[in-house]
């Protein structure tokens, strides 16, 4: 169950007091307390935990302070939608809207290699009103001889470039804690000029120290990219995690499944869940239709693999793309082969606006025949 107070109830008031003595009273339940700092108000969210079933929901309702209850299921408590939840499904970071209703690209280098490649790619980006963009540092490889990233020696200069191009949001994986200890170092260091969106990769979905050192922060939300070997329910988890730690600015990303199955992809395709987990969580559904497809293959109608598989996510309502980008994939040191080019990118920007006016336009559609 979920108390939440009403917005700007103040910890040290006589009524946040009165209530939380109250609650301490209430058999078999722990409490566990959330704040959200905003611009203007603070929203304060009061987790109870255990026996909750014997509490009765217009009692809780009249607690000093308690603006609205919410009864929640078992499955993600904190990131799903529950019965008559209207708590939100969006979050702002660095300027830039993150939210079930809105679209993000995150165009950009599977992995940073050089300055030069670096600054063409963010400086296409600005030319193309992007602000935001991906950029690899730390690399998961299978095999331990192939390149691993620049690691944190690329991340002041990365940082600096991107002020310089406007662009506000990074997405970046990390894969040691040490590794957010680096990035804030860095930011800190070049005077934050960007800001960045921690990834979290296919094979550390399931590194729970990992999610919840992550989520303990709340400086940086976080891109949780689904288990490529396990069940939906199991990646939904593991984005609960990070929110039981604390940190609920969270984008579930999809991203391909691997199998056979999906041949000659490099993973099947798993986009018809963006609406599943949109359904059953407020978090903002990323694709990938580059670690998904994996290849530059092209359809008879003149459309990358890659393209029909961006189109298909975001027809299906999604609200991030993450897309690999190389000014010159034969030199690139990671996931050459799936990345698009740069005189690509105007093109692949126009047919995502298209297919996002098609989904908008479908929805609208579905409303009114509804109200009809
Ligand atoms: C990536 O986005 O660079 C990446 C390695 O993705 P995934 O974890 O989905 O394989
Ligand atoms: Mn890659």
């Amino acid at each position: 169950m979920i108390l939440i107070l009403s917005p700007d109830t103040q910890p040290d008031s006589p009524e946040y007091n009165q209530l939380l003595g109250h609650l301490a009273q209430l058999p078999k339940i722990k409490t566990r307390i959330h704040q959200e700092k905003g611009a203007q108000l603070t929203l304060t969210e009061i987790y109870l935990i255990g026996d909750t079933a014997s509490l009765a929901l217009e009692n809780m309702e009249s607690l000093p302070g308690v603006e609205r209850v919410v009864r929640i299921s078992e499955e993600y408590r904190i990131l799903g939608r529950h019965k008559d939840d209207h708590r939100p499904t969006h979050f702002e970071y660095n300027g830039v809207r993150f939210g079930q209703d809105n679209l993000n690209v995150f165009a950009g280098l599977c992995a940073v290699d050089t300055p030069e490649h670096v600054e063409m790619m963010m400086k296409a980006l600005r030319d193309h009103g992007q602000v935001c963009t991906r950029m690899g540092a730390y690399k998961p490889r299978t095999s331990p001889y192939a390149f691993q990233g620049h690691g944190k020696s690329c991340l002041p200069w990365v940082f600096e470039l991107a002020g310089k191009y406007g662009i506000k949001v990074i997405a970046m994986e990390v894969t040691h804690e040490s590794h957010v200890d680096e990035i804030r170092e860095a930011l800190k260091q070049t005077g934050s000029p960007t800001g960045v969106m921690l990834q979290i990769g296919t094979r550390n979905t399931q590194n729970f120290e990992l999610l919840k050192i992550v989520g303990r922060q709340r400086e940086f939300p976080v891109l949780l990219k689904r288990g490529f070997g396990i069940t939906l329910d199991e990646s939904l988890n593991a984005a609960e995690y990070l929110a039981s730690e604390g940190n609920r600015n969270v984008v579930f990303g999809l991203r391909g499944m691997k199998t056979n199955m999906g041949d000659p992809h490099r993973n099947l395709v798993d986009f018809a869940h963006v609406p599943v987990v949109r359904r059953l969580t407020r978090m903002p559904v990323c694709v990938d239709p580059s670690h998904s497809v994996g290849t530059r293959n092209r359809a008879p109608d003149g459309l990358l693999e890659i393209f029909h598989a961006t189109l298909q996510g975001v027809i299906a309502g999604a609200n991030m793309i993450l897309v690999d980008f190389h000014p010159a994939p034969a030199k690139a040191l990671v996931d050459g082969p799936q990345a698009l080019l740069m005189e690509e990118l105007p093109l692949f920007l126009e047919c995502v606006r298209n297919a996002r006016e098609a989904y908008e336009k479908n929805v609208r559609l579905m409303g009114e025949a509804k109200r009809s």
